[in-house]
């Protein structure tokens, strides 16, 4: 199992995400992940307005996350996120990520620190 792999499971991506790039500076202390979503993605979404599939529109410029820890050493993911556009009603619409909000023990993933 690549370590792309690995913090895939471990983050619980299942098919929608997945880890693109690991990289770890331990003279940084930190671990850098680099995540994009799948294609399977826009199967497993619907519009919250009308529940009709969205297609791929765009993405987000990139958001970093930098709250997490990988044993001592901090961890920062960094994506794009999707916005998709309903087929049925043309609502289009930015998605949250998975980890955005989840508590993970005392520790909390933040909002994205950088906003557009
Ligand atoms: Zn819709």
């Amino acid at each position: 199992m690549s370590p792309e792999q690995l913090f895939g499971e471990l983050l619980g991506f299942g098919l929608s995400w997945r880890v693109a790039e690991c990289v770890f500076s331990r003279a940084e202390g930190r671990v850098d992940l680099q995540v994009e979503n799948t294609e399977e993605f826009w199967k497993m979404e619907r519009c919250p307005r009308r529940g009709g599939l969205p297609k791929a529109y765009d993405h987000t410029d990139e958001v970093h996350w930098n709250d997490l820890h990988v044993m001592q050493f901090r961890c920062q993911i960094t994506a794009r996120l999707p916005r998709g556009r309903c087929e049925l009603c043309n609502h289009t619409w930015r998605f949250r990520s998975p980890w955005e909000g989840k508590a993970e023990g005392s520790a909390r993933i933040s909002k994205p620190l950088l906003c557009f």
